[in-house]
């Protein structure tokens, strides 16, 4: 039973009002943003949920693991309003990519380019 905590799904923005709970700015009417629900009283009947909105660009890595914990994976999300398959594959591949990350602890977020490990090693 997961009756406390937050529960998390992507949407459309229907209007342009909403601030990004990251960077502050407005998320666009029309944007697809990330909106967590917390619950802040006992399940079935919260008395009280507040939702907060945030661009999927404003996801941090931090955020996208409490996420991904209560979804399990980014594909478990749901999709509230209608979005195109393109936004919601985009939508979730971030949210995947940005967890990931914090699971490698931030190491390198150095470009890729081909350099291999150093043979630690090799005397
Ligand atoms: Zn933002």
């Amino acid at each position: 039973m997961k009756a406390r905590g937050s529960v998390y799904s992507f949407s459309r923005a229907p209007t342009g009002r909403a601030q990004c709970r990251v960077c502050k700015r407005l998320v666009g009417k029309g944007e697809v943003r990330l909106v967590t629900f917390a619950c802040v009283s006992a399940w079935p009947m919260p008395r009280r949920s507040t939702s907060f909105v945030r661009h999927v660009e404003c996801v941090t890595p931090g955020f996208a693991n409490a996420v991904l914990k209560v979804h399990g994976v980014a594909e478990n999300v749901p999709v509230v309003g209608s979005l195109s398959a393109g936004e919601v594959v985009r939508a979730r591949e971030v949210l995947t990519v940005v967890g990931h990350k914090r699971s490698l602890k931030l190491k390198s977020i150095s470009p890729s380019n081909g350099s291999h490990l150093p043979n630690l090693s090799d005397r």
